[in-house]
């Protein structure tokens, strides 16, 4: 491939055109990362504790993976995946950036073996998703998605573990203004009473809808109970719901999930218009929603069960429950609720007030960083005055000037920069490190 021309010449003077990110994609930086470390960190945390095991697969996928386990007549697939052809002349396929992550994790699990008779799994799994769409707040081309699947499970108690999960995650981040709304979509076999009833009233009002739940009529409408257009909305609020159109099996399996959530004391509302853009869900659908005011960026995950998923991608039949959430959005959430992390501080600026002092600095930085501890020290030389501010600046929590007189004293004055108070304290890391923890 030729590479592109170069757009600038150093030589002649003529700056060069700065290359930006792709449109969408974002840089994180340490001021935000922090937020994001908390909120993976709990993540992890609560999924361990609900007996998940992490999984991570390639972030490139092939094309068809998502056109057989999210559908062709979905948004996703048909506008807003990232193809690119594969180099391989001898394979030639389409590959993509994955849009989404339940495909390729029952992708790994049927072409490693783990859908067995009997085989029971439960994964969570957090990383980037790629689609191409329209930026705007809390909806990015790069995004990241934390999420889990329980496969082999049929039993209500697993739609009950996973709603428990998210709501878990979500206390633990102390996101409280977000709404548990549910429903269930019953099983395959009802779907073409549904859909034959659902297109009986919407056919005579398919001059009021918008183009794109026009389309729907004839791809995929159940997908216009969730459109986001007022008019459109109003027009479903008439419409038979798929709630009333469950088998008994679909009915009973639904009424044990809400006596789940009830007996957990979870919190939900069902909402009739829910259903979910993927053609593999079965049953249970939910959606966490935020109540303050994203707009249609306010879902913050969602998921169900998706029975149909394993067999439609090669697998034995196995039935299947999970949800992905938006890390972006929830942190939208966390900032708006204050709940932001700030960078870490450290915990002691090391100030050289000479040669020898620098040196010694290094080292007992060296020694305490080794130890755990946050500790920052200057790498220029610089005078104690441009030192101080910058561990002002820093916010570090101590301070302690070393020169040749500590050094010879052997012991250094630990001042506590918010309290103003000064210690004295043997200059050795062990005591250092005591004192800066505060035992
Ligand atoms: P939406 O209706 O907002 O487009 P979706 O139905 O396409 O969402 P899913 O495929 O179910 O979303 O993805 C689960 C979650 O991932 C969403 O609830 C949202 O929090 C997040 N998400 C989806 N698309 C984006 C995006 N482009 N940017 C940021 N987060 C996203
Ligand atoms: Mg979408």
């Amino acid at each position: 491939m030729a590479l592109p021309d170069v757009v600038g010449d150093v030589e002649s003077g003529v700056a060069m055109e700065t290359v930006r990110a792709p449109k969408g994609m974002n840089d994180l930086f340490e001021d935000e990362l922090a937020t994001w470390r908390h909120l993976e960190r709990t993540v992890r945390e609560v999924f361990l504790a609900y007996g998940f095991g992490e999984v991570r697969t390639p972030i490139v996928e092939e094309a068809e993976l998502f056109v057989r386990g999210v559908g062709e007549g979905t948004d996703i697939v048909g506008k807003e995946m990232f193809i690119f052809p594969d180099r391989d002349p001898k394979a030639p396929k389409q590959l993509c950036l994955r849009p989404e992550n339940t495909a390729g994790v029952v992708r790994a699990m049927i072409e490693n073996g783990k859908i067995a008779a009997d085989a029971y799994w439960k994964v969570f799994y957090l990383g980037p998703q790629f689609r191409n769409e329209r930026p705007q707040a809390g909806r990015y081309r790069q995004f990241h998605q934390l999420g889990c699947e329980v496969v082999g499970y049929g039993e209500p108690a697993a739609d009950v573990e996973v709603i428990a999960s998210a709501h878990t995650i979500l206390s633990r981040l102390g996101i409280t203004d977000v709404a548990l709304h549910l429903s269930s979509i019953g099983d395959a076999a009802d779907r073409p009473r549904y859909k034959e009833a659902l297109l009986a009233y919407l056919q005579p009002h398919e001059a009021s809808l918008t183009d794109d739940s026009k389309r729907r009529l004839r791809t995929n409408p159940l997908r216009i109970l969730d459109s986001k257009d007022e008019g459109d909305r109003r027009i479903c609020a008439d419409a038979p719901k798929p709630l009333e159109f469950l088998s008994d099996d679909a009915r009973a399996h639904f009424d044990a999930v809400k006596a789940g959530l009830e007996r957990l004391g979870i919190p939900y509302r069902v909402d009739p218009l829910l259903v979910r853009g993927l053609d593999y869900y079965t049953r249970t659908v939910f959606e966490l929603i935020g109540t303050h005011g994203l707009g249609s960026q306010s879902t913050v995950i969602a998921g169900g069960r998706y029975d149909g998923l394993v067999t439609e991608l090669g697998g034995r039949a196995t039935p299947a429950v999970g949800y992905a959430g938006g890390v972006e959005r929830l942190l939208l959430v966390m900032r708006a609720l204050g709940l932001s992390v700030a960078p870490l501080a450290p915990a002691l600026m090391l100030i050289g007030a000479d040669q020898a002092g620098h040196g010694r600095c290094a080292e007992l930085a060296y020694a305490l960083r080794h130890d755990g501890l946050a500790v920052e020290v200057d790498l220029r030389g610089r005078s104690v005055k441009a030192q101080m501010r910058h561990a002002d600046r820093a916010g570090a929590r101590f301070t302690a000037v070393v020169g040749s007189s500590e050094i010879e004293r052997g012991s250094v004055n630990l001042k506590n920069m918010a309290a103003g108070s000064v210690e004295s304290v043997p200059l050795s890391a062990e005591a250092l490190a005591r004192a800066a923890r505060g035992s």
